[in-house]
Order: structure tokens, then sequence, then C-alpha cells
């Protein structure tokens, strides 16, 4: 009987621990979506070798490679037409022209996504702690999220150019 209280014990504490870390680590996801998470299987999976036929040089460099397009060079930079912005290596709706607004950083900037089509990761790399953004049906890298959005959300959202794909 003792032995299954401390065990009881130890199981309760181990949850709690559990949830406390958790919680704490929420704090510093963002907090838009609720959908938030990271996928390791995606519904479109291809190899490399796959995606360079579908993809031109520099979309292979920025989606698939982790690439970033030169700034104020792309497409989308300056572009304030109304419709939906899809993944360019899948197709899926990533973000709305409702969505868009002129940031003057260099690359298309965006306060919010589409529900659950985006999803986030921590990035290190280059000396720097960012946010990764990536689709969520492709894996696909789409570009950093910041905190520095000048809208009620505070996000921004700054996006390749080549990693998406406007229709109206
Ligand atoms: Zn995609």
């Amino acid at each position: 009987m003792k032995n299954y209280t401390q065990i009881l014990l130890v199981f309760l504490a181990t949850t709690c621990g559990i949830l406390l870390v958790n919680f704490t680590s929420q704090q510093t996801k963002p907090q838009l979506n609720k959908s938030i998470k990271i996928t390791t299987d995606y519904k479109v999976k291809k190899t490399k070798e796959e995606w360079k036929k579908t993809l031109n040089d520099e979309e292979y460099r920025v989606l698939i490679n982790k690439g970033t397009e030169y700034p104020g060079s792309g497409e989308y930079n300056i572009h304030m037409k109304e419709g939906v912005y899809n993944c360019k290596g899948c197709n899926n709706p990533l973000f709305t022209s409702d969505q868009k607004f002129e940031s003057d950083c260099g690359w298309p900037s965006f306060d919010n996504a589409i529900e659950g089509s985006v999803e986030y990761k921590k990035d290190n790399t280059l000396g720097m702690s960012r946010v990764e953004i990536l689709c969520t049906n492709c894996g696909g890298h789409l570009g950093h999220i910041f905190n520095d959005g000048p809208t009620e959300s505070g996000k921004r959202y700054c996006v390749n150019s080549v990693s998406i794909d406007f229709k109206n």
C-alpha cells in the first residue's frame, strides 16, 4: 500500500511538472491560431528530385532549402490585389489579401494566416532566435513570423514571394 501511494505521488508530481512546462512554453509561441502544431507527416510528400521537377531553382532554394529571397525583389512585395495566396509547393491556401499589409521590410507581410494552414517552428540558425513558418500541407518553408506587426494581432508573417502563388 505504501509503495502504491509513493508511485501515485511520483505520477502526480510528474504530470503537474509536464503541465507546468507545457503551460510555460505555450507563452512564447504565437497565440493567433488554435491549431498550432508541428507536423512531421505532411499530406504532400515528395522526394527532392520530385520537388526539382515542379519548382524552379529559386522556388526550390527557398521552399525546400529554407532560403530567403533578396529583399524588395519579390513579385508580391508591393501587391495589394484582392485574392488568396496559396502555397507554391502544394496549392494550400495560406493567406488572404485582407491579412496583407505594407510593411516596408522588403517581403510580403501578413498579420494573420488562414486557420490551420501555417505551422511554427523554432529556428536558431544564422545566430538568430526566430520562429520559422511552414505550410502545414507540404512542409514548404514560407518565411518567419515576428512580434512587431502594426495591426491588432501584433504579428508580422514575413513571407517569401516565391513561396506563394496569388489567385484572385
Ligand atoms: Zn504547401
